[in-house]
């Protein structure tokens, strides 16, 4: 007889939401998942979780999801059950056709944050050697890709510096564009106990967030900036630091290439980036970055947290590569309590772009024009490697407009609702002859797909997540896929429809395969995770036991790189049409576009999105707490409820975007960041008037 609770069978396992990516002990009874224990032994989280890992878990067997493949030669036909062998077929012979017909380059495929290390690198591997180009884009183009972008630049590699003990020897932290208080919140919690132990705190957010002002924690500076000035905050920062003669000569001179230093020092010197000369556009006091500023260089290990607050404007690159400045200006790389820490949105982010599925670049981030890189996997592969980069999505959906781009797999990834532009997107979808998407539920781009293929959670599958700190966790199958199979299945088996001999039996496999071809990776196998229960990249020869901290010596590049970071503001302009600064985030219960907790019982903590409104604001436009509102921008309009709250500025709106209704992309601009393409979710020029509702 079993007890009620009782498990019959569990797993230690790692939660398939946020870049904290906490261990979890999955228990089951029978195919049944009765209960998700926060594992003591987990390194990321150490026995804490929130209520997103812990019990947002019921989606896995939602009835909406759909578990047998579907086919339709037209948009507009109804969807037609058929076997898998049927699906994978009819996929493989269209994509074969379309290349016959229109050209090799002109099917790609985009790779899912949400999946493993494991599925991430077959789908990428059967872009390059089964299409035979390198039209592979992932979901991090919308959110991190310019972290990628402007911390390789400066320091030489694409990812995080630091692991999450390290802000328990921070004594001052910048939060920039970030909440981790509800999108990363196990994370958020530790760097709350080292701020009750008495570091301080700097917050960077045009919104009054809980970190701001909360019980027993009180930010000492909050640059409530307006949105999209990122980077003349940061500039006049380094102004204050490097006039006043506050930078760590000794680091700078012993660690970074010194003449770029004078240079860049000479330019953020000028009078014209001083706090008393940006703070008519940035909205903050001179007063308030002149003493910031001094905190964060005087204050012992200063520690720079950041988000898609950073990230997801037209000079999120450039805002990533003026972090980096900061921390090197001061010193803070290299050791404990320092650092430059993106917080990754998507449990894999990091892990789909270290697997190669940007289009210029191999796994372990080497550039497709690297011959030698090419040439391990052209070995390993039997197959010869395009050194041309593919194409972005934005790039795969303007050439579908066009006419030269026929025919997309998407791997767990809701373009339609996630990317920006609806409507381009929509016509980018519409105008392709196979789409084919492969997912958990019928999402919004499904309606534009021909082929359905079901997906697999992460309860289904074995592989490894990478989190935000660069660890490589286990995920472990504790149920049956639903659908038959788990992703990497579904992928290997296409490959095999166009006739490439893969012959995976275990991710482990695919796992050996990424140590010997990505060497960041070379120490990384199975049974070593299993025995120390995770590790942080790069791990190998040089790194035996993997990395906590990277830059420790050195940085990868060799000298870190100051780089002049010109403040250009959006050309997304208020006036007296839209007059009003639409920005964006996330609420703790819920998910990106709720797609799965929107499915489990957490929907009753947010059953809806709202519209933050500054009382001066709503006061002008005759709007009342909880009215519903028309939120216009020169791209489109939705319909949503009103929120009277101080957290916001006058002349900023705020929402967040984990139901569909909200349509938050339908306000959102085409502009985004100039070095790739991530789009500029965080900046929009509104109006919003009464209305009477939806
Ligand atoms: Fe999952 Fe992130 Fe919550 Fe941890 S903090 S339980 S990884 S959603």
């Amino acid at each position: 007889v079993i007890a009620i609770g009782q498990p019959e069978h569990s797993a230690v396992t790692t939660c398939a939401y946020c870049g904290v990516g906490c261990s979890f002990k999955a228990e089951m009874r029978g195919e049944e998942l009765i209960r998700m224990v926060p594992w003591k032994e987990g390194q990321a989280n150490r026995g804490h979780s929130c209520v997103k890992g812990r019990f947002a878990y019921g989606y896995s067997t939602h009835k909406d999801r759909i578990l047998n493949p579907m086919i339709r030669e037209k948009i507009t036909d109804p969807w037609r059950e058929v076997s898998w062998e049927e699906a994978l077929n009819y996929t493989a012979s269209e994509f074969r056709r379309l290349q016959y017909q229109y050209g090799r380059a002109s099917v790609g495929g985009i790779t899912s944050s949400r999946c493993t290390n494991e599925e991430t690198f077959l789908m990428q591997k059967l872009i390059r050697a089964g299409f035979g180009n390198n039209n592979v884009d992932t979901c991090a183009r919308v959110c991190h890709s310019p972290t990628g972008y402007g911390l390789g630049q400066a320091f030489g590699t694409s990812a995080g510096t630091q692991n999450f003990d390290s802000v328990e020897h921070s004594d001052v932290v910048v939060v920039i564009g970030a909440n981790p208080t509800d999108g990363h919140p196990v994370f958020g919690s530790r760097l709350k106990k080292r701020l009750r132990q008495g570091a301080q705190l700097i917050v960077i957010d045009p919104r009054r967030t809980d970190l701001v002002k909360s019980p027993h924690i009180k930010a000492a500076h909050h640059l409530a900036l307006k949105p999209g000035t990122n980077v003349a905050v940061m500039t006049a920062l380094a102004h204050v630091i490097v006039t006043e003669g506050l930078q760590d000569e000794g680091f700078i001179r012993d660690r970074c290439d010194w003449s770029e230093f004078e240079d860049w020092a000479e330019f953020v010197s000028e009078e014209r980036h001083s706090p008393e000369a940006t703070e008519d556009y940035t909205g903050v006091p001179a007063d308030e970055i002149r003493r910031a500023a001094r905190l964060f260089a005087t204050g012992g290990n200063g520690a720079i947290y950041y988000g898609l607050g950073v990230t997801e404007h037209s000079q999120g690159s450039t805002t990533v590569m003026a972090i980096a400045n900061l921390a090197m200006v001061t010193g803070n790389i290299g050791r404990p309590g320092v650092g430059v820490n993106p917080l990754r949105g998507q449990n894999n982010v990091q892990g789909s772009c270290d697997m190669g599925s940007f289009p210029h670049e191999l796994p372990g981030y080497r550039h497709v024009s690297d011959e030698a890189a090419r040439d391990v996997f052209e070995k390993m592969w039997g197959v010869t490697i395009s050194s041309e980069p593919g194409l972005r999505i934005p790039n795969m959906l303007d050439a579908a407009v066009e006419g030269s781009f026929k025919g997309l797999y998407i791997q767990g990834e809701d373009i339609l609702q996630s990317d920006p532009d609806t409507k381009h997107v929509a016509a980018g979808l519409a105008a392709m002859e196979c789409v084919v998407v492969q997912d958990l539920f019928l999402n919004e781009t499904a309606n534009y797909a021909h082929v359905f293929l079901p997906g697999s959670t992460f309860l289904e599958k074995d592989g490894t997540f990478t989190n935000a700190e660069r660890r490589i966790n286990r995920v472990r199958k504790v149920m049956t896929p639903k659908n038959g199979y788990a992703d990497w299945e579904v992928t290997q088996n296409l490959a095999r429809a166009m006739g490439l001999d893969w012959e995976y039996t275990h991710p482990s496999e695919i796992m050996d395969e990424i140590a010997i071809t990505t060497p960041s990776f070379a120490g990384v196998n199975y049974p070593y995770l299993d025995q120390v229960g995770s590790v942080q990249w790069p791990c190998n020869e040089h790194f035996p036991v993997g990395s906590p901290i990277m830059h420790v010596d050195g940085f990868v590049r060799g000298k870190g790189k100051f780089i002049r970071t010109e403040y250009v503001a959006t050309d997304e302009r208020t006036g007296p049409r839209f007059p009003l600064l639409l920005t964006t985030g996330r609420i703790l219960s819920q998910y990106n576009v709720g797609a799965q907790t929107r499915r489990t019982d957490n929907v009753v903590w947010h059953p809806e999105d709202k519209l933050e409104i500054h009382p001066h604001d709503a006061e002008q436009r005759g709007i009342h707490d909880n009215d519903w509102v028309k939120l216009s921008s020169r791209s489109g309009d939705t319909t949503l409820r009103a929120t009277i709250t101080t957290r916001v500025s006058p002349g900023v709106v705020y929402t967040t975007f984990h139901h569909p209704t909200t349509q938050a992309n339908v306000i959102t601009t085409d502009y985004s960041d100039w070095a790739t393409n991530c789009p500029e979710y965080k900046v929009t020029a509104v109006q919003i008037s009464p209305s009477n509702g939806p």
